[in-house]
């Protein structure tokens, strides 16, 4: 990595003028960033030429990987057409009609129109106050309060980062705001009571979310959002049944769910949708990131068609549907993000998911039987390794000691870029275009990062008895 105190090299001028996001910025000063430069297939390369394998599709979202001309091509095609226009007032453009028709034929639920946004952060933010405004629309005054889970990931605005479940997207951030309340997160391995089996557990849950909603008086909870698998707060699967027992208390409270499918959408899980991968079956979906493979910024809400009549209605009696966002909608970006689900049709994107993933959940739960692993997880192309300080007692590294950030170094040592997460978590999610021997070489990769990681943690001495 080169040095950020090289004067004027692009790290040394990063240091000195970008505010980094999800960075410790006392650290980022002293070790400077990766510049990566330019990407081909499942690959990116930096400053130095130095190849990586793009372990995470960049932030789960690059499903055809970095370099699709074809997506190039959408994107300069609608440029010289028309660069921007919006949606307000009556407006609309082509790209933005024919996405949301592409969208409500893929969508699994009756939808009934199209919200656009930015970011999964807009578009969950979008739902909140959609979901609000419905309720006041149709009487339910009092009927607002949002539930999300402990560990949820949402996205970072005030109202997503409170729906966010996780403590670094509150501590200091005097959040999360009212009426946004967090219940049980869904993890087995981690949660479970002694002896306690996957159905009773699922059982438990369901039980304490039905008190929840009680003791909160159930004419004010307003709706339920859930990620299929929760991605940033350490790729957390559903136990069997866990959505449908779930549902069955939120329907019978009149409370409304949400899939926020950022990252399930789109293939990842081995179906469309992540909701039908596990019997959910939502009232809202949000989506963004595989939606254009990332290749600009664009998120969707579907939005069913019993609410949109009643928002309809009440916006003709105020005047207007006041929300709607500068770039939601944009026309290049929609027309990249056609492109792409064209793209993943074409080439039957989850034909090929389907057929390489069971080599990448073969490999995934291999690891499974290394010592520092705990527990080995995953599903489709998406899955994690959480690390332990004892595998039989489950014991976590303390959080200090930074196991998974060191991991996640000696796998970028080794030309593989993951993620770590909180409680020592390493994520994968790479490209959806990723082939057998891409997965392979993506293991090997994490096998010797994984065999330094293990020197080091003797070295420090962290897996000693507690
Ligand atoms: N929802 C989920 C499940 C996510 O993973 C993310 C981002 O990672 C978001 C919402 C927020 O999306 P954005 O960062 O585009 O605002």
């Amino acid at each position: 990595m080169p040095s950020p105190q090289l004067p004027n090299s692009m790290a040394a001028r990063d240091v000195a003028h970008v505010l980094h996001p999800y960075t410790n910025l006392v650290k980022h000063e002293a070790v400077g960033p990766l510049v990566i430069e330019r990407g081909k297939g499942i690959y990116v390369y930096d400053d130095q030429d130095k190849e990586y394998i793009e372990g995470m599709a960049g932030l789960w979202c690059a499903g055809l990987g970095f370099s699709e001309a074809a997506l190039v091509d959408a994107a300069i095609e609608q440029m010289r057409k028309l660069p921007y226009y919006h949606g307000f007032g009556h407006k609309t453009t082509g790209p933005v009609v024919e996405l949301a028709e592409k969208l409500k034929a893929m969508s699994p639920l009756p939808v009934g129109k199209i919200f656009f946004a930015e970011g999964g952060s807009g578009a969950n933010d979008t739902l909140i106050k959609l979901i609000w405004y419905y309720n006041n629309a149709r009487g339910r005054i009092d009927k607002k309060t949002i539930l999300s889970r402990i560990k949820g990931y949402h996205g970072v605005t005030i109202a997503s980062a409170s729906l966010t479940g996780l403590p670094a997207n509150h501590k200091d951030f005097d959040l999360p705001i009212a009426r946004i309340k967090h219940v049980d997160c869904p993890h087995y391995y981690r949660f479970a009571q002694d002896g306690e089996s996957e159905a009773e557990f699922v059982a438990r849950l369901a039980k304490n979310l039905e008190d929840f909603i009680l003791a909160e008086g159930p004419d004010t909870v307003a709706a339920f959002f859930a990620e299929p698998i929760m991605g940033a707060g350490g790729v957390i699967l559903p136990p069997k049944d866990y959505f449908p027992a779930i549902q069955k208390v939120l329907q019978k409270y009149d409370i409304l769910s949400v899939s926020d499918e950022v990252i399930c959408g789109f293939g990842r899980t081995g179906n469309w949708w992540g909701a039908q991968t596990f019997g959910y079956q939502p009232d809202f979906i949000s989506c963004a990131k595989q939606l254009s493979s990332a290749y600009l910024p664009i998120s969707a809400v579907l939005v069913p068609e019993h609410v949109y009549e009643t928002i309809r209605e009440n916006s003709g009696k105020i005047g207007t549907f006041g929300h709607g966002f500068t770039y939601g909608g944009h026309p290049v970006a929609a027309a990249v993000a056609l492109r792409t689900l064209q793209i993943y049709e074409e080439r039957d994107m989850l034909g090929h998911v389907n057929a390489v993933a069971p080599r990448f959940q073969t490999r995934i739960a291999k690891l499974g039987d290394h010592p520092l692993v705990g527990e080995a997880r995953g599903i489709g192309l998406i899955g994690a390794t959480e690390l332990v300080a004892d595998k039989k007692t489950k014991r976590s590294f303390a959080p200090t000691a930074g196991v998974g950030a060191a991991c996640m170094n000696f796998a970028q040592e080794e030309g593989l870029i993951i993620r770590a997460m909180g409680g020592d978590v390493i994520g994968f999610c790479p490209p959806m275009i990723i082939t057998e021997s891409e997965i392979d070489e993506m293991f090997d990769r994490f096998e010797r990062a994984l065999a330094k990681t293990m020197s080091w943690v003797s070295q420090q001495g962290l897996n000693a008895a507690a």
